[in-house]
C-alpha cells in the first residue's frame, strides 16, 4: 500500500527528527512532475511527500477545485501503486475559506496530512480556526500542519521586520492549545511573507523554536516554507536546527519550464511551419508539403524529457535533505 496515512508519516517525522534530516514537499499539479519523482524516491529508497495546492486543484480540475482535487489525489495514490515506497499527500495552504474540501479530504481519506493557513489572522483566530480543523481530523489518522508568524501581505503595514518572525513563546502557545501535529514558521524565507522585501535569514530561530517547544512537552516538527532559493549549506544548517519538512513549489515549475523551453527550442523547425508556409492549424497543414513532426509535438516527447529532468534534479534534492535510503517501507506491509 504506497499510499500512507498520517499515522505512518507522523512516525516518519519522528525518525526525521531523531536521525536529523528531512522531507522535502513537492508540489504537483499534472502527471509528468509526479512521476519524475516517483521515479527519483523509489531509485532513491526514500518516502516521498506531495503537495496538492488549492490552486493546483484548482487548475486540475479545469476551474473546479473539489474534482480536480479528488482527481489529484486518485493520481498520486494509484500512480504510487508499484512503487516500494511510502509516497504521502499534503494539502498545502488550504484557507479557511475552503472548510467544505478538507472536511470531504477527512471523511474521504483524500490525503495523509493537510495544512490549514490561518497565518494572515490575528493570533487568537488563527488558533480558533486552527483547533477546529485538527479537532475535525481527530481519529481520522490525518496530520494537521499550521503556520505561524506575524506575516502580513507584502503591501500591508508592517510595524516592524520583527514582526515577520515567528515569536518562540507563541509558537509553543500555539502548539498547545491547537494541537497542531505540523507547524510552519517564518525565518526569513522568501514565500509570500517577505516577497520583494530583503529580510535577514534567521536559521538559529528554528533551533529556539524547537527548544520552547521541547521545553513545554511538544514535539510537533517544524516546517519551512519558500525554501526553493536556499543554498545547499543553508539547507542542511536548517535541518540540523529541526526542520523536518521544506517545501518545494518554485523549483520544480522551473525545471519543467526550463526543459519544455530548451526542447521546443530544439526541434522548432518540427513544429514551427518555415517561411512560405501558410499557416494552417485547422486543417492540420493537409494541403501543403510540410508537415509537422509529430515525434516532437506529441505531448509525450517533451512529457518524457520532463520527467527525466525532475528526476535527476529530485535525486540532488534528496541528497540535499539526507532521506536517501530511508524509507520506512518493508515489502511485508504489502500483505498485512
Ligand atoms: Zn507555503
Amino acid at each position: 500500500m504506497p499510499f500512507s496515512d498520517g499515522v505512518r508519516l507522523q512516525e516518519a517525522y519522528g525518525r526525521a527528527q531523531a536521525e536529523r534530516f528531512a522531507f522535502m514537499a513537492n508540489n504537483i499539479a499534472e502527471p509528468n512532475i509526479l512521476i519524475g519523482l516517483l521515479e527519483a524516491y523509489a531509485e532513491a529508497r526514500s518516502d516521498l511527500l506531495v503537495q496538492i495546492s488549492p490552486g493546483a486543484a484548482k487548475f486540475a480540475g479545469g476551474g473546479d477545485k473539489r474534482s480536480g482535487l479528488r482527481a489529484l489525489s486518485a493520481l498520486v495514490r494509484e500512480l504510487a501503486e508499484p512503487y516500494p515506497i511510502h509516497v504521502f499527500i499534503n494539502l498545502d495552504h488550504f484557507t479557511a475559506g475552503e472548510t467544505d474540501l478538507i472536511g470531504e479530504a477527512i471523511a474521504d481519506r483524500l490525503a495523509s496530512s493537510i495544512m490549514i493557513d490561518a497565518s494572515k489572522e490575528t493570533f487568537e483566530e488563527n488558533v480558533r480556526i486552527t483547533r477546529a480543523v485538527v479537532e475535525e481530523a481527530r481519529g481520522s489518522g490525518i496530520l494537521i500542519e499550521a503556520e505561524l508568524g506575524k506575516i502580513r501581505g507584502v503591501e500591508d503595514e508592517i510595524a516592524s521586520d520583527e514582526a515577520l518572525y515567528t515569536d518562540p513563546d507563541e509558537a509553543a502557545e500555539f502548539v498547545r492549545r491547537t494541537g497542531a501535529d505540523l507547524l510552519a514558521i517564518s525565518v526569513g524565507t522568501q514565500h509570500g511573507v517577505s516577497k520583494g522585501r530583503d529580510v535577514a535569514l534567521r536559521v538559529d530561530l528554528a533551533a529556539r523554536i524547537r527548544d520552547r517547544l521541547a521545553e513545554n512537552g511538544l514535539t510537533a516538527p517544524l516546517v519551512l516554507h519558500g525554501t526553493s532559493g536556499l543554498l545547499p549549506e543553508q539547507v542542511r544548517e536548517m535541518i540540523g536546527y529541526g526542520i523536518c519538512k521544506l517545501n518545494k513549489d518554485t523549483h520544480y515549475q522551473y525545471v519543467y519550464g526550463r526543459t519544455a523551453a530548451e526542447f521546443y527550442a530544439a526541434h522548432a523547425e518540427g513544429i514551427l511551419p518555415p517561411d512560405g508556409v501558410e499557416d494552417d492549424v485547422v486543417n492540420l497543414f493537409a494541403q501543403g508539403d510540410w508537415s509537422p513532426d509529430k515525434k516532437t509535438f506529441d505531448p509525450r516527447a517533451v512529457g518524457r524529457e520532463i520527467q527525466a529532468k525532475v528526476r535527476e534534479i529530485a535525486l540532488a534534492l534528496i541528497e540535499q535533505a539526507g532521506n536517501g535510503g530511508r524509507t520506512l517501507w518493508q515489502p511485508k506491509e504489502d500483505t498485512v
